[in-house]
């Protein structure tokens, strides 16, 4: 079977097809400025192969017909047909306690939008896209990969807030988790990386949004994101976790409405509004380099969170016998990295970037697969425990929820 999986944001549409059944990536591509106008066409990749994609681009639908038009171009394509899809999957956000992985439908639908205030950047543009889809390829089933489903182990202690019965009760109001497919696919990668099923491990997910989850045998134990992916960490330019008693004070003193404050919060918040620079961690370090000390101290706060969450996570683990660093910040900032692991002698914790991988040393630890591209260790040798560094593959994890949802409505009963 085929599956393409589509990752969306507000007006941008990234997309991988999958071959089930040798687990390969046939082609993958993304366009950016929807409905915008651009100077610029768009380019998606299919089969190593770069092409373009004329602009302007109405709408989410037309952005996924472009994409099918491309696959199924008789010269430069890698599918003889659409009807090859056998379904789309959607890494989508939040829809309450319509969690797991469901056949995108009325009720789907209606929650998301409903429930767009938890989720303002991530569930509108969904919504109107699987609306688009259903109506323009009614044959093709869309499935929803809901971010919060792997988070639904978190035992009551770890996911319920301290807020009066009726808000948790009444407006499911709880830490709900999200990075769901991200930190999922982190726990199967460690288990065949080292053979084992019972691995701790500290998934720190670090990009443009971020977040750590604590796992034990590939299940999520706690997380750092609540309610909302607004909280946790300090995202690029979201403010994660703060005292939301400070909005009574800064509304006065302001004269703003709390709405215009949230929206600020997410929006002018984390890493932009600590930094003054800019919401990508490069230009913040180049800044900081440049002597720039607000950029200083947003590495430095984003760096002691990190830290923090950690030490939180090895308390309600009992010890880790992992932490991976993945996401665009997490794979390359060794500055952040380094940042995070000093000074974590405590547990025995060591990290030697530079260190070159010894094969015999990797099969003594028992270390069972071939490492893919951008993976490496980088504990030492006498760490206690292991430092990794693993690219996430989000969209491989929803390809197989989607394929086993479609199979499961296919199969017999
Ligand atoms: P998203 O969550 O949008 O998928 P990514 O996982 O790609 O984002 O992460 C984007 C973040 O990664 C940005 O803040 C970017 O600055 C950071 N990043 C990417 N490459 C580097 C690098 N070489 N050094 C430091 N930060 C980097």
């Amino acid at each position: 079977m085929k599956i393409l999986v589509a990752n969306l944001g507000s007006t941008s549409f990234k997309y991988g097809l999958f071959d089930m059944q040798t687990e390969t990536e046939l082609a993958r591509g993304g366009i950016d400025r929807i409905g915008q106008e651009a100077d610029s066409n768009c380019a998606v990749m299919i089969g190593g192969h770069r092409q373009e994609i004329q602009r302007p681009i109405a709408d989410h639908a037309a952005a996924v017909q472009m994409c099918l038009d491309q696959l199924t171009d008789a010269q430069t394509g890698c599918l003889s047909s659409v009807e090859e899809v056998g379904a789309v999957g959607f890494k989508a956000v939040f829809a309450g306690k319509l969690s797991g992985v469901r056949i995108v439908d009325d009720a789907l639908l209606d929650a998301m939008e409903t429930l767009a205030d938890v989720a303002p950047a991530h569930n509108p543009p969904y919504v109107k896209a699987m609306r688009q889809l259903r109506a323009a390829f009614p044959a093709i089933p869309l499935v929803a990969a809901l971010e919060t489903a792997f988070h639904e182990t978190i035992p009551e202690e770890y996911r319920t807030y301290a807020v009066p019965h009726e808000w948790r009760d009444m407006y499911d109001v709880r830490r709900w988790g999200y990075h769901g497919a991200s930190h999922r696919y982190i726990g199967t990668r460690m288990a065949q990386l080292t053979g084992r099923d019972d691995l701790k491990v500290i998934s720190c997910h670090l990009g443009g949004s971020s977040s750590i989850c604590a796992m034990e045998g590939g299940v999520s134990r706690s997380t750092s994101m609540g309610m909302t992916p607004q909280s946790g960490l300090p995202q690029n330019n979201r403010v994660g976790d703060m005292d939301p008693f400070a909005l009574r004070l800064v509304k006065r003193l302001s004269g703003k409405d709390y709405d215009t404050l949230l929206d600020e919060l997410a929006s002018q918040g984390g890493l932009l509004g600590m930094s003054g620079v800019s919401n990508d961690l490069r230009d913040i370090e180049q800044a900081a380099e440049r002597g720039n000390t607000q950029a200083e101290l947003a590495l430095k706060v984003y760096a002691a969170d990190i830290k923090r969450y950690i030490g939180q996570f090895l308390a309600v683990l009992n010890g880790a016998d992992a932490i991976v660093f993945t996401g665009g910040i997490g794979e390359n900032s060794t500055r952040i990295r380094s940042n995070v692991c000093d000074g974590m002698d405590y547990v025995g914790l060591r990290i030697n970037e530079s260190s070159v991988q010894n094969p015999e040393a990797s099969e003594r630890r028992g270390e069972t697969e071939t490492l893919s591209e951008g993976e490496r260790r980088i504990s030492t040798g006498d760490s206690r425990i292991d430092v990794w560094i693993v690219p996430t593959n989000e969209e491989i994890v929803v390809a197989r929820q989607t394929m086993n949802r479609v199979s499961r409505v296919q199969g017999p009963e």
